[in-house]
């Protein structure tokens, strides 16, 4: 027996990108597609259904200026949930979030621990600022932290070259990785330029944040070995401002930055292209809002995914990714409903009838 109203969901349930259904059950907090036995009270909604979104990377627990309390980290995991993000890949933070597991109201996350940085190259009070010798032991520690995940910064402004520059040495990064990978976490890395990625690549990283840097020459071997990108376009267009404001004091970096930013479209279209694995991040949490999930799925579009393509990097691809569930029979039911078809038009998405979160509308 259950307790209280059975949700019920008519129209079109987005299971995966190629399955469709046409109703969905929420039972006990789980999917299911078989009418309940004897269920006297149902709401039924009518909709798009797709599972949870999922912002593969985001801050919760930050602003920028470094850690922030716990009741402005619920804020911005409420903010989240809003928009129909249900599953946060936590790219980094300051603040030790997790009283929010025990929290059914809030979205999952799924953490990396704290960022590790370069002495002095990194937005202060985020990192933990080290040098190359302590790499791996501080890779394995936030590796024990986390959820599966370890979050480097893999270059930044050097002030004196006045430019973009690699962070780690390649031998470094080699034996912090694969200590990463032993317990059994993945590694990504920030990186803006292209001349960190082929140590990175070659020392074994799963993923890249922004990307900015991947050129022609590299997005074959990201292919290739399924090196996965979040290129966090709605972050990108900062980038001219950025670089208006280090203009005086970093006229090459300005420069670089400017180059980035023009052709971001062009970069995230031919690793597309080429097969490289791309997922939806917003980079909520450091200078940028929380809830931006739809207006990044839009700047995919742009880039020239297709309209499934871009909502599988928030949706069913993104969860298939981090390990988890979408809408299969007797997984949690998180998921959102929207008036209109999303594959139509993402900009469904910015506008949610109604956000399910484990079984839960949520308010
Ligand atoms: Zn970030």
């Amino acid at each position: 027996m259950t307790e209280g109203a059975v949700l019920h969901i008519k129209g079109r349930i987005l299971v995966g990108p190629d399955e469709v259904r046409d109703e969905l059950w929420v039972l006990d907090g789980r999917v299911s597609y078989q009418r309940p036995a004897g269920a006297r009270d149902v709401r039924t909604v009518t909709g798009w259904v797709l599972p949870g979104l999922v912002d593969a990377h985001c801050h919760v627990g930050l602003d920028e200026h470094g850690a922030v309390d716990e009741a402005t980290s619920e804020k911005q995991a409420l903010t989240d949930r809003q928009a129909g993000t249900l599953l946060i890949r936590d790219a980094g933070s300051a603040a030790d979030t997790r009283w929010i597991d025990d929290r059914e109201d809030l979205p999952k996350i799924i953490r990396a621990g704290r960022h590790i940085a370069r002495t002095r190259r990194y937005i202060r009070n985020y990192a933990h600022e080290i040098e190359p010798g302590d790499l791996t032991a501080y890779v394995v520690r936030e590796a024990r932290r986390g959820d599966g995940w370890v979050k480097l910064v893999g270059d930044w402004i050097d002030r004196e070259r006045g430019d973009l520059a690699a962070c780690w040495p390649g031998d470094a990064l080699a034996e912090a990785i694969a200590a990463a990978h032993a317990e059994g976490a993945r590694v990504t890395a920030h990186c803006f330029a292209a001349e960190s990625l082929p140590d990175l690549l070659a020392a074994g990283i799963d993923c890249v944040e922004h990307a900015t840097g991947l050129t022609e020459e590299l997005i074959p071997a990201f292919a290739e070995r399924q090196v996965a990108i979040v290129p966090t376009l709605v972050n990108i267009a900062t980038f001219p401002k950025l670089a208006d404001g280090g203009e005086a004091r970093f006229p090459a970096w300005a420069a670089h930055m400017r180059r980035l930013h023009e052709r971001r479209y062009d970069t995230v279209g031919a690793a597309h292209e080429a097969g490289v694995p791309i997922y939806v991040g917003t980079d909520a949490g450091g200078s940028l809002a929380h809830g931006l999930v739809a207006a990044e799925v839009a700047e995919l579009v742009k880039a020239g995914l297709s309209t499934t393509e871009a909502l599988s990097a928030a949706s069913w691809g993104a969860r298939s990714w981090l390990g988890r569930p979408a809408l299969a029979e007797g997984a949690p039911a998180d998921l959102v409903v929207y008036a209109a078809d999303p594959r139509a038009d993402v900009r469904v998405l910015a506008d949610p009838q109604l956000v399910v979160l484990r079984g839960k509308v949520t308010g």
